[in-house]
């Protein structure tokens, strides 16, 4: 762990209060609930709490420094170290910390499929290496941090994620991780509150870039047309491509969904499986061979854990319900991910019909008309014989897909209590349904509809 000397070192901070305390801490806390005896209190100011209220507790509990930024009383003998900005210490520490592991660490960015990815890349190097991931989504510059803070020395690699909403996150997170592999999964309009377009989240993302080494690799997604300028730029001597449809380093070939469940495909030879119809998740998995091979780790350990993996809860999560096929794609919704969900709805097989259930896409900006009219015009091209738009972003969907596509029956909805009506109505056995989120329009309230409605009926 890092002393005294160091932390007053990564941050320019000024100790204030107590003596320069000998020895090292063990670890680094910013919650006075879960803080363990001996570690370092970093007070940082959240967007409702501000750390400073909670000193008292922390010093109850045991902490044996505490890192400020305003004078603090009820430290009692705990040292006080006084910075500008503690949400940036608490990373000027990580970043010092992370110096002191000579591990393969991992990031990945990109507008969709980064939590899929690492947890992908985890189990394929986790069948040999002892690895410390990022627990559930914990991709901001406090996730990020307190993950590398968490570092142990028996740990022999790192696989993390790097998420952003504003320009320069990602070079900040990069920073802090110094990862050895950078993994790009896609360029979407995702934020675009914040990064303004598709060039512009390019550009965030690739500063990923700026933390990786001369001796580092890049993967990225070589189908999508924003990624593959990586190539022209020629900064990046080792680079390697995965993709479906473009020639690629690592290309998947003859990709087959197997019972609407499963998905088989082919890599330079070799058969690999994964427990999930959705065809974007083939990315993701190419990504964690080529990270597997990279560590060397055998095909057959790569294929026997990704084989064995499950997938996040809420992410095209697949299951039967008296008869019907429910797919639970609530945890999020951008651009990318819509057209993903598409494509998995696409590669189904129905007895019944198929229903596909799309909630606004949140910050987007300006973009939200237009992205949800073109969301309509994608839907149009589907295979859905059933669409139900929920939100007011998504009557333009509604439009669209009406103009689009005659076939299809187009319910709009203000409510998910006038979805769930809809529903009653409508699905049945041998039916697909396809929930689509975003996160903050709560669909999996719909998701859970459907399992007292079904559980009920049938
Ligand atoms: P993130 O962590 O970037 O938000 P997740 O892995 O949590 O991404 O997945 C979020 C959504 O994106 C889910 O709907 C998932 O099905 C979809 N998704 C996953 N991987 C990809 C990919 N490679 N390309 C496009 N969409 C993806």
């Amino acid at each position: 762990m890092l002393t005294l000397a160091q932390i007053l070192a990564a941050t320019g901070g000024t100790l204030i209060h107590g003596r320069r305390a000998p020895g090292r801490f063990a670890g680094v806390s910013i919650d006075s609930r879960t803080l363990k005896r001996g570690n370092v209190f970093v007070a940082v100011r959240g967007k409702n709490l501000d750390g400073h209220r909670f000193i008292a507790q922390a010093v109850r509990k045991g902490a044996s420094l505490l890192v400020v930024s305003k004078k603090v009383s009820g430290a009692k003998g705990v040292p006080v170290v006084l910075v500008k900005d503690t949400t940036v210490a608490l990373g000027q520490i990580a970043c010092a910390y992370r110096k002191n592991f000579d591990i393969p660490v991992i990031a990945i960015t990109g507008s969709a499929g980064k939590t899929t990815t690492k947890d992908m890349i985890a189990a394929v190097l986790g069948s040999k290496l002892t690895v410390l991931k990022n627990e559930r989504t914990l991709n901001n510059q406090y996730g990020v941090s307190l993950t590398v803070l968490g570092l142990k020395p028996d740990h022999e690699a790192l696989v993390i994620e790097l998420g952003t909403n504003n320009p320069g996150e990602i070079e900040w997170l990069a920073a802090i991780a110094q990862p050895t592999i950078a993994v790009l999964t896609n360029i979407g309009e995702s934020h675009l509150a914040g990064l303004k377009n598709r060039m512009g989240v390019y550009k965030e993302k690739s500063a990923i870039f700026r933390g990786i080494g001369a001796k580092g690799y890049v993967i990225f997604n070589n189908d999508d047309p924003y990624l593959r300028r990586i190539s022209g730029e020629k900064k990046h001597p080792r680079i390697i491509t995965c993709g479906v449809e473009r020639k690629s380093d690592l290309q998947a070939r003859q990709i087959k969904v197997k019972n609407n469940r499963k998905m088989c495909f082919q890599v330079n030879g070799h058969g690999f499986i994964l427990n999930t119809p959705a065809p974007c998740y083939v990315y993701n998995a190419l990504a964690a061979i080529v990270c597997g091979r990279l560590l060397k780790i055998s095909d057959r350990g790569i294929k026997k854990a990704l084989e064995k993996l499950t997938f996040g809860s809420h992410r095209q999560q697949i299951r039967e319900i008296r008869g019907v096929t429910v797919i639970d794609d609530t945890y999020n919704s951008n651009p990318v991910s819509v057209r993903t969900a598409i494509k998995t709805l696409d590669a189904l097989t129905a007895r019944g019909k198929k229903i596909f259930i799309t909630a606004d896409m949140l910050e987007l900006g300006a973009r939200s008309t237009p992205l949800h009219r073109e969301k309509g015009r994608w839907i149009a091209r589907s295979s859905a014989d059933v669409a139900i738009t929920v939100g007011k972003f998504s009557r333009h969907a509604a439009g669209s897909i009406r103009q689009g596509n005659r076939r299809i029956d187009v319910f709009h909805h203000d409510s998910v209590a006038g979805v769930s009506r809809r529903l009653k109505k409508l699905c049945q056995p041998g039916d697909i349904v396809l929930v689509k989120g975003s996160r903050g329009m709560r669909m999996e309230r719909v998701v859970d509809f459907l399992h007292r409605h079904l559980n009920k009926k049938y």
